[in-house]
């Protein structure tokens, strides 16, 4: 017999901003498999998802991956139900309408390393600014890349602990950062952002360094935002052949921008302005290799003969990636 320690991963009630909460269950001998881990619960009256006079809501695994930096343990990430079984209010992923997987989803998630006693991006001197934007961007040196060493750290936990990573990059300010993820499965695509989320926090704890994910923490200054384009596709667009079945998707959209906007992360007003690589808040626009457009067609996909895929460039650094995914999915879809 071996005792296995199972951290149990969900996301709060708090708004417009949900965050992660996790506890860790000990159990006997569990077999790695998703469907022998047992439900549980949580006091619900402790994340703003319930009130006090009945407090339990319930925990229900749906996606587990190793844990490599902890002895004999595994990561859960569980969706937030009623006391009844239904679904929590709070649960994006019950919402999303994929279920033969038909949507692949390639998050870009970028965010800042954040020195908690400066409150500022780690490579701010405490009480200035560094030397304007330019040089950070995929950068090496100690001038100009700051953290490498958490980053690094986050990037073999994420591959060891079986995540579908696809490259990591500095960002355009100093102290961001970006981790791509692709997942065939627009459930299991979020499941994975929220675990290398998970982990990527838990990493800076060592290090006494906060991760920010708000999309403009800097405010008005000449300092990027952080967005978490997403990259998307269905049978549709990857085997479509033609321009006018892409131009039809990206029309689908116009209609929708403020239920798109609606999910696409807090305060997205201060980043979508038209400036550092965005579209207006208020615009939507479409084109080939237009990284000043709502939705970028990439420059491969006319390349092949119209076939691909579709980026959305306005999600923020701070989405729910469940939320972003369902409500594309949704416009995609009604595309007849
Ligand atoms: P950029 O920074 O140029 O916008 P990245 O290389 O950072 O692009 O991200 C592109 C993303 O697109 C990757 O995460 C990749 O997995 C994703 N992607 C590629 N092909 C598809 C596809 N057919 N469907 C969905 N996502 C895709
Ligand atoms: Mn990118
Ligand atoms: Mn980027
Ligand atoms: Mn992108």
């Amino acid at each position: 017999m071996s005792l296995v320690k199972l951290e149990y991963i969900w996301l709060d009630g708090y708004k417009p901003t949900q965050s992660l909460r996790s506890k860790t269950k000990i159990e006997k001998d569990f077999s790695g498999k998703l469907e022998d881990l047992p439900m549980w619960s949580f006091d619900g009256s402790s994340t703003e998802q319930a009130p006090g006079g009945s407090s339990d809501c319930l925990l229900k695994p749906v996606f587990v991956v190793n844990d490599p930096q902890r002895k004999n343990a595994y990561l859960v990430m569980c969706e937030v139900l009623n006391a009844d079984g239904t679904p929590h209010v709070s649960n994006g992923r019950a919402t999303i309408e994929d279920d033969d997987n038909d949507f692949w989803f390639g998050f870009e998630q970028e965010y800042f390393l954040w020195d908690p006693a400066t409150n500022k991006p780690l490579g701010f001197p405490a009480g200035g600014y560094p030397g304007p934007q330019g040089p950070y961007y995929c950068s090496v040196g100690a001038n100009n890349a700051y953290g490498r060493e958490i980053v690094e750290e986050h990037l073999d936990v994420i591959i060891e602990a079986g995540l579908n990573v696809e490259g990591i990059n500095a960002e355009v300010a100093a102290g961001q950062w970006e981790f791509q993820i692709f997942s065939k499965g627009a459930k299991q695509a979020g499941d994975q952002i929220w675990i290398a989320r998970y982990l990527l926090e838990r990493i800076g704890e060592k290090y006494g360094v906060a991760v920010n994910w708000h999309c403009k923490p800097l405010g008005a200054l000449d300092w990027n935002g952080s967005g978490m384009h997403a990259n998307f596709s269905n049978s549709l667009l990857r085997t479509a052949g033609s321009k006018e079945i892409f131009d039809k998707v990206c029309e689908a959209f116009r209609p929708v921008v403020k239920e798109h906007i609606d999910v696409y992360g807090a305060d997205n007003h201060l980043r979508l302005t038209g400036k550092h690589e965005t579209a207006s808040i208020m615009d939507f626009s479409y084109g080939v290799s237009d990284r000043g457009a709502s939705i970028r067609i990439p420059v491969m996909v006319p390349q092949k003969g119209w076939s691909g895929y579709l980026e959305d460039r306005r999600p923020n650094s701070a989405a729910d990636p469940y939320k972003v995914a369902a409500r594309i999915i949704k416009t995609v879809k009604s595309v007849g």
